[in-house]
């Protein structure tokens, strides 16, 4: 029989092959016990307390990964920070040869006190396949096509990419990302890791019936703090030719996905390259076509109409198919309007989808929009008779409010 013993502990671990830093259990760990470098993600064993909350919102799997250790050999952020996979799984065993066993429980769900992105998909989104290529064996895509989709005339270099997987199997759905690995090596030798996209395009291809999908990038050039850098990835896709093979793992991402059944209302809150997951759920609903009467309600902030990624055929989407609502903040002469401006005009109209168990909410973009987008929502179920609190927590609990801001 296995030992309980004080002295063990079943230390949490990132697997650093299939993490594809997003950041989003660092975000996430309510007691910060996740901390990275500009490689690696790492769990601080002495902090951990494995309440579960980073498990289930990882995209990919790699946070779920579970060692029994006795403290003493717990491993250390310098040995995590140095890993390009994890080491292999070997239990402590006592005196007597037998499995120690950890005292400190796993708990895989931790209510959140504020209501917040749901970590189930709505019910009647399509099942979705994940993790199909890793790290160690990616798909390999060829670039059908490289456009830019901001205007000439802006900073903003923002691009259409479309990857084609010819006759390899990699099936997608509207919500979900890949991972591009860039080729070459870090500053320090060794290979690039994969950088996380929202698929643009629909599940049926960006062309109706190819085995293609579509990315929409944004050429770094700054960091957060305005300082120049040369983002690794995203000036590796837009700068490729047609014809060029791209490295991809995934696909990723089980609950920020569509509902499928007739009726089922989109409301999409999104600004710049957020909008990505929005044009391919438009997308897909504008081929379904009258087979699908829910509402569409698009929330779209960019800086000005130049640097808003899609503009021309957004515009030329039917009126009565999608209710558009841009907000742009320097536009020349204008008052500045973020989304959350755009979201109180519409009050009643939001309030109305809000109300109906068949409308699904996402927002994508800057992580700076979440709160005021949040405030908005409450603000507006509160001039409508509708408890913001309530509405939040039955849209969390049946998959219909997902949130993916960075
Ligand atoms: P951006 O052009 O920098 O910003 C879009 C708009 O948001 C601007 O009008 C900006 O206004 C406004 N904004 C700034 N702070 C705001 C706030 N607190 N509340 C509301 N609006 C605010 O956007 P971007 O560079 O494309 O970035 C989009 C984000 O989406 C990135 O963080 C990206 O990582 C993320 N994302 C990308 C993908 C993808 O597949 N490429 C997928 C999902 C998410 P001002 O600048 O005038 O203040």
């Amino acid at each position: 029989m296995n030992a309980p013993l004080p002295d063990v502990l079943k230390q949490h671990l990132i697997d650093p092959e299939i993490c594809i830093r997003c950041n989003t259990c660092e975000d996430i760990c309510p007691v910060d016990a996740i901390e990275h470098d500009s490689r690696n993600y790492v769990v601080k064993a002495d902090v951990c307390n494995a309440c579960g909350a980073c498990i289930s919102p990882c995209p990919t799997g790699a946070i779920d990964n579970w060692r029994l250790m006795l403290k003493v050999d717990a491993f250390s952020l310098a040995d995590q920070y140095s890993w390009d996979e994890l080491p292999p799984d070997q239990p402590p065993l006592d005196a007597a040869g037998e499995v120690l066993v950890a005292e400190q429980p796993v708990v895989l769900e931790q209510l959140q006190d504020e209501p917040k992105s749901s970590r189930r998909a709505p019910w009647s989104a399509a099942h979705p396949y994940v993790n199909l290529y890793g790290q160690q064996q990616p798909a390999v895509a060829t670039v059908a096509g490289n456009y830019r989709v901001t205007g000439e005339d802006c900073d903003s270099d923002v691009h259409h990419i479309v990857l084609d997987f010819g006759t390899g199997f990699f099936p997608v759905l509207e919500g979900q990302s890949i991972g591009v690995i860039p080729p070459g090596t870090d500053e320090k030798g060794r290979a690039h890791y994969a950088r996380q996209y929202s698929i643009a395009s629909p599940r049926d291809g960006e062309r109706p019936g190819y085995n293609n999908l579509s990315l929409t990038v944004k050429r770094v050039t700054t960091d957060h703090a305005g300082k120049p850098v040369r983002g690794v990835a995203s000036n590796y896709l837009c700068d490729l030719k047609k014809g060029d093979a791209v490295q991809v793992i995934g696909p990723f991402g089980n609950s920020f996905l569509m509902p499928n059944h007739p009726g089922s209302n989109l409301l999409m809150i999104c600004t710049g390259t957020g909008s990505a997951p929005m044009r391919a759920m438009t997308e897909h609903r504008r081929r379904e076509g009258a087979r699908n009467t829910g509402r569409l309600m698009l929330f779209f902030g960019a800086r000005t109409q130049a640097e808003l990624p899609y503009f021309g055929p957004l515009m030329k989407l039917p009126k009565d198919f999608i209710d558009v609502n841009l907000a742009l903040s320097r536009a020349p002469g204008e008052p500045r309007r973020y989304v959350q401006d755009r979201l109180r005009e519409r009050s009643a109209d939001v309030a109305a989808l809000l109300k109906s168990a068949d409308t699904c909410l996402y927002v994508c973009g800057l992580r700076g929009m979440e709160a005021g987008v949040l405030d908005a929502l409450r603000d507006i179920c509160a001039a409508h008779g509708l408890d913001w609190g309530a509405t939040a927590q039955a849209m969390q609990a049946e998959g219909r409010i997902h949130l993916e801001t960075y």
